[in-house]
This record gives structure tokens, sequence and C-alpha cells, in this order.
């Protein structure tokens, strides 16, 4: 994908922006585009640099989401703490043609990586509570105040914030500035004697820290990861706008990842906010048990006439046995009653297969299951979520009380 048209190959040390950004190492990639952790030496900060690739429709692609970042960066301080800020944009011309770039704020790790690193088995629910608090504040900011769909929520979206700043810390961080291009034969994107001497000396930064923990264990043996999750700040921000928009000129049918595809959009009946909170749900579910809520294959095969009718009904089986989420939660996941019974009451509504049924965002944050557990301080909510706390579950209550 190096060639015209496609990526724009970075090394450790590249300016961009007149030489205000310098390249430090790369974050990671997407099919758009490569994102390198830079310096900028105007506010001595690190930054993530998007580079876009150069074809005309990703540079059509990049110029949207510039639109969406502008204009979701147009709000209050409070309410641009859960998700990501645009700082800067600019274009960059290089052998593969000319690249729209994206100054955002550094970010972390996703929480695919989070449930990755506690090793798929699902994060204490305490965390999952705090995770699910950022979510929603921003996703209540989004809906209401913009009117924008996110439109693909799924845990490589919600970047975690980094609670290593690189300009304090720069040995944890693996970075210390690089200010010019390192000198020497430089071969691809990411190897250079500065890089391969940080990363060694980040190797052994993390090594010291896991000594001194398995050391205060009194174990001599290296902390399993998943004990570490506690000591971990979840405060996160959704990311990667590239495909969101407004719900009053939705722009693509077929929207969202599979695995978190809201029913009304795999039968094409249109959609609106509420698209995102049945992904928001499966996210939840995801952070609390480590397996994703659904799975879909493709259903086809030689034999499919044999099991289903041409409804799509199971042909043998009459009634099928609904497993309940509150008893899979407790006998696959070993949930206590209590939580698997809370948790499934703040869940189950967002599943509802009538999108209109669906609480908000913000009747999310009224549930129960968060309210009165705040990890999230009050200024750091959005005023309105805040201040129309009769709104959201009572409406729920009336609901169920019919
Ligand atoms: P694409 O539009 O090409 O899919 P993304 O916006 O999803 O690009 O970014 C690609 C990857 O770069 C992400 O999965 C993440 O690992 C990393 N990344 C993106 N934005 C940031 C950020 N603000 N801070 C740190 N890492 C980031
Ligand atoms: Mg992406």
């Amino acid at each position: 994908s190096y060639r015209k048209g496609g990526y724009h190959a970075v090394r450790v040390g590249d300016q961009f922006a007149g030489g205000r950004y310098i390249a430090q190492r790369k974050l990671g990639w997407g099919q758009f585009s490569t994102v390198w952790l830079a310096y900028d030496t105007k506010t001595s900060t690190y930054v993530a640099l998007k580079i876009q690739k150069s074809a005309a429709q990703f540079v059509q692609a990049a110029l949207h989401e510039i639109e969406v970042l502008s204009a979701i960066a147009d709000g209050t301080p409070s309410n641009l703490k859960f998700v990501v800020q645009l700082i800067d944009q600019f274009k960059h011309t290089g052998p593969n043609g000319q690249h729209q770039c994206m100054v955002l704020e550094f970010l972390g790790d996703s929480l695919l990586r989070l449930v990755k690193y506690n090793r798929y088995k699902g994060l204490p629910l305490n965390k999952v509570r705090e995770i699910c608090q950022c979510i929603l504040i921003g996703l209540d900011y989004l809906h209401r105040e913009h009117g924008i769909i996110h439109t693909d929520l799924k845990l490589e979206n919600v970047l975690l914030v980094s609670t290593i700043d690189p300009a304090k810390d720069p040995v944890r961080s693996g970075v210390s500035p690089i200010l010019e291009r390192p000198e020497g034969n430089i071969n691809g994107t990411v190897t250079s004697l500065i890089e391969k001497k940080l990363k060694r000396r980040a190797r052994r930064a993390v090594a010291k820290i896991s000594v001194q923990r398995a050391s205060m264990g009194g174990m001599g043996e290296a902390p399993k990861p998943e004990r570490n999750i506690d000591g971990i700040n979840v405060r996160c921000k959704v990311v990667d706008f590239g495909n969101a928009c407004w719900a009053d000129k939705p722009f693509a049918e077929e929207i969202q990842t599979r695995q978190y595809r809201a029913p009304e959009v795999i039968l094409q009946a249109g959609y609106s906010f509420s698209v995102d909170m049945w992904s928001f749900a499966c996210i939840a579910f995801e952070l609390a048990t480590g397996d994703m809520l659904f799975t879909p294959k493709v259903g086809q095969g030689a034999k499919s006439k044999d099991f289903f009718d041409r409804h799509g009904d199971l042909k043998r089986i009459r009634r099928l046995k609904y497993w309940p989420l509150n008893k899979l939660l407790i006998e696959r996941y070993k949930f206590s009653e209590t939580d698997a019974n809370e948790f499934s009451e703040f869940l189950t509504p967002l599943l509802d297969f009538a999108p209109e049924k669906r609480p908000t965002a913000q009747q999310c944050l009224q549930h129960p299951w968060l309210a009165g557990k705040d990890s999230i301080p009050n200024d750091m909510r959005t005023e309105s979520s805040v201040e129309k706390v009769d709104v959201g579950i009572s409406n729920l209550k009336i609901k169920v009380g019919k």
C-alpha cells in the first residue's frame, strides 16, 4: 500500500507542517491511514498524527472526518472530555501524492487491547461501569448536541486516555523527543538506532516495574496481567469519526461492523441514533464477559433446506428455548445473582428489536446500574445529562409499570 495513492512512508524524525510536528513512532494504522506519535514543537506536547492515503476517495473521506471532528470540537470543554479532539489539519506532499493529515490528541490503547490484556476474561464490573459512563457521556454529547450518529462503535474505536504523559515520562512511554531525523542508513519506516535504543530503555523500565510488583507480592513471579487491571485508570474516549454522519443526512445504507450491527441496519429499514445504543450494549457485554455478544456467520449452506423452511424458521424445533441474559451471565460467566440481574436489566432494553424502544444515552446515564455509582465526577459530565435527572429513568419505569 506504500505506492501512488496509498500510504505515505514515514521515518522517525520526519518533519510535517513546516517543521511543527516531528514523527516519533508509529501508533497504528487502518484501511485509510497510518497514525504516528509526533512531537509538536509549537506546544511542546505529543500528538497523534493521522496521515491519510493520497488517492481521491481517501482525501474525500478525510475531509468528511475533519468536518465531523470540527463540528464536535465546537462545544464546552467538559463535553469534549469523552470524544477525541482535532488539534490541527494540513496537507503533506510526498512521493505517493498529496496526503490529508489530521492532528489529534494523543490517546492510549484501545478497549480491545485492554480486553486482550485481561485474557478475554471480562473486566471487573466497576471498571465496566466507568468505561460505560465515559462512552455514554460521549454518545449523549454527539447525539443531542450535534445530531451525529457514530455508526461504528466497537472496542477498537474507544481508546483509553493515556495515563503516561510522554513529556513527563518519556522512558515508560517509549519516547523522548526526537527533534531530528536520525543519521545513517534507515531502512523501512520504524527501525532506527534511536528507536531501538528507546525500545530497549522502555523494556528495561517495564521489566523493572514488574520486578518491583512481583517482589511486593512476595511471589518471585511476574504478576499475571489481569491483576493489574485494577491499577488502570479507565477514562476513555470515542474515536474514528470516518463513518460518522448527521442523523438528518445518512449517507451509507450499510453501516456498522457486523458483530455490532443493529437489526434495523441488517433489514435496511432506516436508522437513527439508536443504532449506536445497540452497539454500545454489545460493547458493555463484551467488556464484562470477554466474549462478543453476537458473532454472526454466513448462514447459507448445502444443508440449509434440511433445517430451515423458506421463511428461515427452524423446521424441526417449533419452540426455541430462550436463554435470558441474566441466566446466561450466572450460568456461563459465573456472575452473582445480584450482579447478573442488575446488569441484564441495564442491557436488555438496549437490545430491543424496535429501535424507538431503546433507551437513549441520556436515559442510560440515569439507570440505577450507573446512577449513584459515579466514578466520573459531576463537573465532567455534560451539563444536560446531570440536570435532567427526572426525564430518563422515570420514563422507563412508567413503561415497566404499565
Ligand atoms: P482509519 O480511519 O485508517 O481506520 P483510525 O482512526 O481507526 O484510522 O486509526 C488507526 C489506528 O491508529 C487506531 O486503531 C489506533 O491504534 C491508532 N490511533 C488512532 N487515533 C489515535 C490517537 N488519537 N491516539 C493514539 N492512537 C491512535
Ligand atoms: Mg479505524
